[in-house]
């Protein structure tokens, strides 16, 4: 199991195997020790036949006078994925044991013991699938066929899947869920361009890129926008909305997202999205792209089969299908606020597009036409190499110290002989862990055939995986050049590919972001609508009916709801890594 960022930490934190001991210390009760002889004997430890561990002492006697004859028996460690996320002692391998919780055997372990509909017990369960998810398998489908097929037929053939063969009820797209984190993104940021928080905002959407800043550059955090992921805004219109539209409590649904990477496991999981009062979470559990198909193999289901009325766009459907935002394929946070902007002037504006590095790496400058002001100054930055320049660049500007440590004090150095910036610094930043953003995501589909003779990743970088201390999976027969198998990302051709297909039938990307176009399948001013009225059902403004658009104000009740419901909150974790001896 991989996740996103191909980042090695040199002080032995990445790829490390399950035994790495863990730092959770057992919780120690005090209790009334014997007095023991200096250098009397030491303690040791014997473990029984059912694999319980025994303190004894050497001499015989026991080492408390709670113990059963002469061992005392040791507490069991307790080890939460939270506690996990807590830490940066030995993530990866041991996240990747603990998320098996959040896996694909679970889902059909839940659907096979769901109660039978109608019967006490009985959960209703429902799949939400992001769009980066569909362009992977359409792309990967059309790669294998030769035929090209769409994400509303790729949505289609998932929808009769999972509900004729797997029993799910409700099968949606996150496309709506992300048109509501988009309206909220927006109406957060131009509340901290008004004072009420800090600029230049960085994107929330990527679990990869916030796991990161919240162990290894806490002074990001304030920086990070609180509004939901589209995963999570989902959570919120499957267990709330919808379960009051069926009339079922939060903990009587059971949801599932299909996610294009690992890292919306650990998202589901965190404790902001676990309600308290009904014993749930906002998403039960997340299954990957890869995993989903898996299980269409396991059950032979052949998606290459077309399915009844798979084109035919859905009137009736309960939310929007499949809404395009134009900018990238990660979620267009940056063009959304561009095109909030440019619609907001009076005047004419002129957009200005500079690559700093990549196209991973782009500046976005907005001017007023006839004066030449920046009204506007936000970038796209994608994979872990870029991220951390960005960090840098933010952090200089912004004049906090960035990383922890020598790197840290490095950087405040290097920061104060720089200068005041001669330029306007950033207001915003999409910024997302994986080289080519969501559509090259770890839990992905892979090109038929990955990496042969491949030999830089999607970072630029030459690696050896085995020299790095990874293993990597035997294959059989060995391919020519192993130096990137089992790699998380595809390479840049496949992720070209999956773009294309995820734009479908617009340019890719999109020249440049285009006022209120919301794609040709859907209305905007329709979507919108709908978007308010998901606000006022859950967040019952007392003057309801005056709320026309996403952005008004509401009064403080509702808008303490819509905090809770569309936001989150991010912590610190307190980390033993030294930021110099994390190589990119
Ligand atoms: Fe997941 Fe997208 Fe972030 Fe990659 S860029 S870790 S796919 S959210």
């Amino acid at each position: 199991m991989a996740f996103s960022g191909a980042l090695t930490l040199t002080d032995l934190n990445d790829f490390l195997t399950p035994s790495q001991a863990c730092i959770k210390p057992v919780e120690q009760v005090k209790e009334p020790q014997e007095i023991i002889e200096p250098a009397a004997a030491t303690t040791g430890i014997v473990i029984d036949s059912s694999g319980s561990y025994y303190e004894v002492s050497a001499n015989g006697a026991s080492t408390n006078a709670s113990s059963r004859g002469t061992e005392r028996k040791l507490q069991q460690a307790q080890i939460s994925l939270n506690d996990c996320l807590a830490c940066s002692g030995c993530i990866t391998s041991a996240e990747s044991v603990l998320i098996t919780l959040q896996s694909h055997t679970e889902v059909l372990n839940f659907l096979d013991s769901n109660p039978p509909v109608s019967t006490l017990g009985h959960k209703i369960p429902v799949l939400s699938i992001a769009p980066q998810s569909l362009a992977s398998l359409a792309a990967s489908l059309s790669s294998s066929s030769g035929s090209p097929v769409s994400l509303r037929q790729i949505l289609r053939r998932v929808r009769a899947f999972s509900t004729r063969i797997l029993g799910f009820e409700h099968v949606y797209d996150t496309t709506f869920a992300r048109h509501i984190a988009l309206l909220e993104h927006t109406q957060e940021f131009f509340e901290r361009k008004k004072g009420n928080g800090k600029l230049p905002m960085l994107a929330s959407a990527c679990p990869g890129w916030i796991c990161y800043a919240e162990k290894a550059h806490s002074e990001m955090l304030p920086f990070i926008a609180r509004t939901k992921s589209p995963q999570q805004v989902m959570g919120t219109l499957v267990k709330s909305w919808f379960g009051n539209r069926w009339g079922m409590q939060p903990d009587q649904i059971y949801h599932v997202s299909v996610m294009p990477c690992y890292d919306k496991k650990l998202e589901a999981s965190r404790q902001d999205f676990y309600n308290d009062l009904y014993s749930t979470r906002d998403v039960d559990c997340v299954i990957t792209t890869g995993e989903l198909e898996l299980m269409m193999r396991d059950r032979s289901w052949d998606l290459s089969q077309p399915v009844e009325n798979e084109s035919v766009p859905d009137v009736d459907a309960e939310i929007p299908e499949l809404l395009s935002h134009p900018g990238t394929s990660s979620g267009s946070y940056l063009h959304t606020l561009i095109n909030s902007i440019t619609t907001s002037h009076t005047s004419p504006v002129d957009l200005a597009i500079k690559s700093v590095r990549t196209s991973d790496y782009e500046e976005f400058t907005l001017r007023a036409r006839e004066t030449g002001e920046v009204l506007f100054k936000g970038a796209k930055c994608y994979g872990f190499r870029n991220l951390q320049n960005v960090v840098r660049k933010v952090g200089r500007e912004a004049g906090v110290q960035v990383g922890r440590g020598a790197a840290g004090r490095l950087v405040g150095i290097r920061a104060k002989k720089r200068g005041v910036e001669d330029e306007k610094g950033y207001d915003y930043v999409e910024v997302m862990a994986c080289p080519g953003g969501c559509v090259n995501g770890g839990g992905q589909l892979k090109p038929i055939a990955q990496a042969a003779g491949q030999k830089e990743d999607e970072e630029g970088f030459t690696r050896t995986w085995q020299e790095s201390g990874v293993q990597m999976p035997v294959s059989e027969p060995p391919v020519e050049d192993s130096a990137m198998q089992g790699a998380k990302w595809g390479n840049k051709e496949w992720t070209k590919e999956v773009e294309r297909v995820y734009w479908h039938d617009l340019p890719t990307p999109p020249p440049s972001p285009r006022p209120h176009d919301q794609g040709p399948e859907s209305s905007s001013v329709c979507v919108d609508h709908l978007a308010v009225q998901v606000k006022i059902d859950l967040c019952y403004p007392t003057d309801g009916s005056l709320h026309e658009s996403w952005a008004s104000i509401m009064d403080e009740g509702a808008e303490t709801r819509r905090r809770e419901l569309f936001r989150t909150q991010y912590r610190a974790v307190e980390s033993e890594v030294v930021g110099l001896a994390v190589k990119w």
